[in-house]
């Protein structure tokens, strides 16, 4: 929630940048350690925000990281996450960045296919070391999420299929510099119903069996992230509601022979504390609606031209409050999917206004771009 002190302090600033809340996060953190009474190992995904600040804080907090590319393994090494809480995950991983992990010692590798075995085997040999690998499982389990953050079902290109296991065994047994420990999935991203989650901790018991029976010593189950935040309403749910992820794990996973139980959580943990500030630049006439023209666009928030996502918009400057009108809120950029919202009702709204466009501290950031160069967007802390 804004006051007056953010509005003076923004209106001294130029726009368009981000706007971290560490408080939230703080509390975020907080909340998260509080719930997580049963001893689960959890793991911050890098890749929906890597600003160093953030990332100290979650370090300092005493959590893994979960990274999808090598600059992101090399970016938790530099901030200081411990190797043994680090892991690898990632559909494409190229040489160098395998091998830069393995110099490394990054607690575990989630593969998630076939021939990716079998560089990986080749790779340690080379180097001459044991790894840790995890097998990234594909569930087809339904998120019942957007179709671009959907990632357990058959047809999507993440992880290994259970009817590819007897081969992947018979890979597995002529690879001596590979230690199988974990069995990792991760089904979507954005996920606000639980349901999800409890068929993805019944699918999961069913495959641990498998591999107990086959003999496998598998001590780490990796069930991922994407628990979901509102992006309706940023200011009355401003913490999700880890208490109740964690029992639906606690209820329905079945964890054999004291396997630890690792979480990978990336946006619910930081996608409130981050607002995109913005001014207004034009307010133009159309035809059926006026336009509210930012000078941030796509290429500083991706998610509304990317995923058709939602984000709240609130003109922080505004007096009136009582007359509402309706805006298409769009950005400068030459696209025509540049496009905050559609039919957003604010009030009255004029050159040089502030807006915030909350819930952004999630793969907000790290997806801006420099194209039509831009400049590179900045980030301010409430500290
Ligand atoms: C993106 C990602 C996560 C984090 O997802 P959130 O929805 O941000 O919690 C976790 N694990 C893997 C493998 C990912 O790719």
């Amino acid at each position: 929630m804004f006051t007056s002190h953010h509005i003076n302090r923004f209106s001294n600033i130029e726009t368009p940048f981000y706007y971290y809340n560490t408080g939230l996060l703080s509390k975020t953190l907080n909340a998260l350690t509080s719930a997580n009474t049963y001893n689960f190992h959890i793991h911050y995904a890098l890749k929906a925000n890597s600003n160093p600040i953030i990332l100290n804080m979650i370090k300092n907090h005493g959590l893994g990281a979960d990274c999808v590319s090598g600059n992101e393994v090399l970016k938790a090494i530099e901030c200081g996450f411990p190797v043994d809480k680090i892991v690898f995950a990632g559909v494409g991983k190229s040489d160098k960045e395998i091998l830069n992990a393995i110099n490394h010692n990054i607690l575990c590798f989630n593969v998630e296919s076939i021939p990716e075995l079998l560089v990986l085997n080749e790779l340690a040999a080379k180097q001459k070391k044991k790894i840790n690998i995890a097998l990234r499982i594909n569930p087809n389990v339904d998120a019942y999420t957007h179709k671009y953050i959907t990632t357990g079902l058959e047809e999507n290109k993440f992880g290994i299929n259970p009817y590819e296991f007897n081969e992947v065994e018979s890979v597995l047994s002529n690879c001596n510099f590979l230690s199988l420990i974990g069995l990792h999935f991760h089904i979507g991203s954005q996920i606000q119903d639980l349901t999800p989650f409890k068929n993805l901790c019944l699918k999961i018991n069913e495959l641990n069996k498998w591999f107990l029976h086959k003999g496998h010593n598998i001590n780490i189950i990796n069930v991922g992230g994407g628990l979901g935040v509102d992006y309706k309403n940023p200011n009355g749910s401003q913490i999700v509601d880890f208490d109740s992820y964690f029992k639906v794990f606690h209820q329905f996973l079945e964890p054999l022979n004291r396997q630890q139980i690792h979480f990978e959580l990336g946006r619910s943990i930081v996608a409130q504390c981050g607002s995109l500030i913005s001014k207004v630049l034009y307010i133009k006439k159309g035809i059926n609606t006026n336009f509210a023209i930012l000078d941030a666009g796509m290429t500083e928030l991706i998610r509304p031209a990317l995923y058709q996502a939602y984000h709240h918009i609130e003109n922080l400057s505004a007096n009136n409050l009582e007359q509402k009108l309706k805006y298409d809120v769009v950005g400068p950029i030459c696209e025509s999917s540049d496009c905050f919202g559609k039919a957003v009702f604010l009030p009255e709204t004029k050159r040089g206004d502030i807006i915030a466009i909350r819930t952004a501290g999630a793969y907000g950031e790290v997806m801006s771009s420099k194209y039509n160069l831009r400049d590179e967007v900045k980030s301010y802390f409430d500290v």
